[in-house]
């Protein structure tokens, strides 16, 4: 394995070099399905790059419910198959990522009138952990009225019957993109952020792809012998790009999520709960926060580009928790924070938005560019084998699949039993240069392995501040150039710490200006450019 840089440091010159390469592959889309595919075809021995036009995960892959999950819902749609393929897969990842990945478990609590009735559910979860294949000891529990107020006081107690108490996991849906990104670098891939694809051709045999880099106003022009489409919400535009769409294939629904303290939803575990209008909610403690979601309304594409949540989806969510749970009234100021994704889903005429399949599909266009979309984020390694699978044939070679058998960049020396450990190690080494930090928890989930450089970085580069730290971290080694990324993306601290931004703003800046060379005058518009986006996300609108 052989390792490119991943920085803006020397960005112009690599991507000259790479327009004078011909690619095996290029992908189109730097989000988890991209992503997925640029380490299964480079860990394959495949020449492929990958172009995104904003930052990676900036699209859905960020804007998740960020469960690494079989979709227990789905099997209210029967769907079996998708179950048990996603269900299944959860292991894989936890066993590849175990630092980016924490087993959960969830309460769903069973009210009188309520989605599942007591035995409904039981089978329900009993079918679930059979076709998830999961563990005899991780297996689901079904409570009755007192152990569930036990083990979640803050329910709603009216009408409750019981609760069934089952394994999930969750993730950093952005960090994961990346994470696996990088180690797709490690294979020799080349990615790259803001490189925003405008026009594609073929002409014998091989695709131009032109691509605009929208940090330094430069169009490149590169070559492959097979093209992915990887574009989610943006695949028909892509297709329309390519001069290969007879119709749309793709609707969008919106996906909104809000961020309360965790002092003002305290509950113990994530909770799976019904909504007014009889669909569910995921309820979810993280770090001092408690983030609440998901809506699902049909986006019209005309819309604009960048989705916000408007006053009716806050107060649906709203609604629906102060419904569930015996708290303090929850009201619109007390969302500090809030993301809204949109879901690429296969379209199905004449179905609401939250009844089409969450399955993936692969459409293949006259000139052989191949789409992907729909899916989920759990099955991306799934999702990635099938179109690599259908490269490797196209060109004629015969390597196979075994990126379940990769470990995730930040995973190294790391598994599931010995994540304590690690854990204590990294909180020992904290404590040698006298940082005594109640972020371990956050920073080893965020960096997993890489903490140790981030530590080496805070002693040899003399800060003062983790934070100083990560940031030199991420420009150095995570594609980062925006501080908006580095707040939203590389530590979502936008979402979870909102109120500790104008402070750690001023820390960061002079190490953006320093390694990237910026002044005062970009520096100052990069820093409006994240205070106006941090207004944004507790700024709702009527429409
Ligand atoms: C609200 C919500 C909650 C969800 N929760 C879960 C969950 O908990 N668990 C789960 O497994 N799944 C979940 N999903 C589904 C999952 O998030 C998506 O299936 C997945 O993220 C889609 O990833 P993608 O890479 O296909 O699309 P995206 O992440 O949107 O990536 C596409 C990328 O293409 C880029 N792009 C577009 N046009 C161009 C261009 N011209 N040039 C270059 N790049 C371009 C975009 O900028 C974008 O980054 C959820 C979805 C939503 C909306």
């Amino acid at each position: 394995m052989n390792k490119n840089s991943f920085n803006f440091l020397d960005r112009i010159d690599s991507l000259n070099k790479n327009q004078t390469q011909l690619f095996d592959l290029i992908v189109i889309g730097g989000g988890i399905t991209g992503a997925g595919i640029l380490l299964d075809a480079s860990s394959r021995g495949l020449n492929t790059l990958l172009l995104e036009k904003k930052d990676f995960a900036s699209g859905t892959s960020g804007r998740s419910t960020k469960l690494i999950h079989g979709g227990l819902r789905y099997l209210k749609e029967f769907e079996f198959s998708l179950v048990r393929k996603v269900g299944k897969e959860r292991a894989i990842v936890f066993n590849n990522a175990p630092h980016l990945i924490v087993p959960q478990k969830l309460l769903l609590p069973i009210y009188k009138n309520g989605t599942f009735k007591k035995w409904q559910l039981s089978i329900a979860l009993k079918l679930y952990d059979w076709l998830a294949g999961v563990k005899k000891n991780e297996r689901k529990k079904i409570f009755n009225f007192n152990k569930t107020i036990l083990k979640e006081p803050t329910l709603n107690k009216e009408g409750l019957v019981g609760a069934g108490f089952y394994s999930e996991y969750r993730t950093d849906d952005a960090r994961l993109t990346l994470e696996i990104i990088k180690t797709a670098i490690n294979f020799n891939a080349e990615a790259y952020n803001y490189l925003e694809v405008r026009t594609i051709k073929k002409s014998n045999n091989i695709f131009h792809v032109k691509a605009y880099d929208t940090v330094n106003n430069i169009s490149f022009e590169f070559k492959s012998k097979q093209l992915v489409n990887a574009s989610g919400p943006w695949t028909d535009d892509i297709r329309k790009k390519n001069n290969s769409i007879s119709k749309e294939k793709i609707c969008l629904s919106k996906g909104v999520h809000i961020v309360l303290k965790h002092e003002n939803l305290p509950i113990k575990n994530p909770v799976y709960f019904d909504t007014l209008d009889k669909r569910m909610c995921f309820a979810i403690p993280r770090n001092n926060c408690t983030y609440v979601g998901t809506t699902d309304t049909l986006y019209e594409k005309s819309e604009k580009k960048e989705p916000t949540p408007n006053i009716k989806d806050i107060t649906y969510i709203l609604d629906s928790v102060n419904s569930c749970f015996d708290v303090p009234k929850l009201k619109l100021n007390n969302v500090i924070s809030s993301w809204t994704g949109l879901r690429p889903l296969i379209l199905e005429e004449g179905k609401k938005t939250s009844e089409i399949s969450r399955k993936d599909e692969l459409i293949i266009a006259q000139n052989k560019m191949i789409s992907i979309a729909g899916g989920k984020l759990t099955g991306y390694r799934l999702m990635a084998k099938k179109v690599v699978d259908l490269i490797v044939n196209n060109l004629d070679r015969s390597e196979k699949c075994y990126t379940s058998e990769i470990k995730i960049s930040g995973s190294k020396n790391i598994n599931q039993e010995n994540v304590n450990e690690v854990k204590i190690r990294l909180r020992e080494k904290l404590a040698e240069i006298e940082i005594h930090s109640n972020e371990l928890d956050y920073l080893f989930h965020n960096y997993g392995s890489q903490l140790t450089k981030i530590i080496t970085l805070l002693k040899t580069n003399r800060y003062n501040t983790i934070v100083e730290a990560e940031a030199h971290f991420c420009i150095m080694e995570e594609n980062l150039y925006y501080p908006l990324d580095f707040f939203l993306r590389r530590t979502s601290k936008l979402y979870y710490s909102p109120e500790k931004i104008e402070e750690e703003i001023i820390l960061v800046t002079p190490i953006f200006s320093k390694l990237l060379n910026l002044n005062s005058d970009e520096i100052k518009l990069l820093i409006n450019q994240l205070l106006a986006y941090k207004k944004r996300l507790t700024n709702f609108n009527d429409d």
